[in-house]
């Protein structure tokens, strides 16, 4: 006699990763996420404790109950919009991995190429220079720099209690030495921040750039768990460009470089901001799809008008 299939009675209890990443894949998809294979990938490799090439490696593992429950949760929060780096608690930047957490904006590949423009720009200077990060979030631009930088010393704020701890512990994760860098609560509306440090050489910013009236133009996912103070501004989203252009001059040394990235549309205005005699050498640098995304000028020495 031919032996018959087990037949299924009742809910599927027995799942093996493979059918499981087929199946939980489908569901993201109905859900709407962009990426469902990798979020599922990530997902799981996270609830197994496993890089995520082991899922392959073990294509026909049976999951135990206590995985399954722990997947079923990581995947609802997922299902309903969670952005997936929430949810692990890390995101990639710069190759460092950064702990991240609803007080910080996850960081974005994009922000990488100022990144990378302030250490091509200074690769030939090896003597310690002092960097500012105003609205440090997770610390990724701060952080990122002083790793390739150890001579140089950092200083961030942020108006977030939540993030400036986030920041903290980055770069306790990243091992920066406690004396490289100083964390500050501040508000860099206010005139008073900027006149709280002198002779900074190199400025960093990614500032809140998104306008009030454009938040509904955001996916949920950015508008719904993302922190707000960290998205928008007013004035069309250049209050911050502006407030940079009048007070930074307070703090920086003549000859500082400044770089602060901006939205995909803001390039125009931001430069205009910044056509004043305070500022030389102002030149955009674009994204990886080619969108200007930076601008990076230096400050002659001329008090700001
Ligand atoms: N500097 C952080 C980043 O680039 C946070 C920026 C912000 O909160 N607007 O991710």
């Amino acid at each position: 006699m031919t032996a018959q299939p087990p037949v299924e009675t009742g809910p599927k209890t027995n799942w093996t990763l493979r059918e499981m990443l087929l199946w939980a894949t489908g569901y993201l998809e109905k859900k709407g996420s962009l990426s469902p294979r990798l979020d599922v990938e990530l997902l799981l490799a996270h609830v197994l404790h496993v890089p995520r090439i082991q899922l392959y490696v073990q294509f026909e593992r049976v999951l135990q109950a206590s995985e399954k429950d722990q997947f079923r949760g990581v995947l609802t929060r997922r299902a309903q919009g969670e952005p997936i780096a929430y949810i692990l608690g890390t995101k990639g930047f710069m190759s460092h991995t950064f702990a991240v957490n609803p007080h910080v904006l996850i960081p974005r590949s994009d922000t990488e190429c100022l990144v990378e423009a302030v250490l091509q720009d200074h690769a030939a200077i090896t003597t310690p220079l002092r960097i500012l990060d105003a609205g440090t979030g997770s610390g990724c631009i701060l952080l990122s720099l002083l790793k390739a930088r150890p001579q140089d010393h950092g200083i961030g704020w942020d108006i977030s209690p939540g993030a400036l701890q986030v920041a903290q512990h980055n770069a306790q994760l990243l091992e920066i030495p406690t004396t490289q860098l100083a964390l500050h609560l501040r508000d860099m509306s206010q005139a008073e921040s900027w006149a709280t440090e002198t002779s900074v050489q190199i400025l960093v910013s990614n500032p809140p750039y998104i306008a009030p009236e454009e938040e509904s133009e955001l996916s949920p996912s950015v508008r719904s768990y993302e922190p707000r103070e960290a998205l928008f501004a007013p004035d069309s989203g250049v209050f911050f460009y502006k407030k940079i252009q009048a007070l930074a001059g307070n703090l920086l040394a003549p000859g500082a470089k400044v770089y602060l990235e901006m939205g995909h549309l803001q390039s125009g205005s931001v430069v205009e901001i910044f056509s004043t005699p305070a500022w030389c050498d102002t030149r955009l640098i674009p994204d990886l799809q080619g969108i200007p995304r930076v601008l990076a000028t230096t400050y002659t020495g001329v008090p700001p008008r």
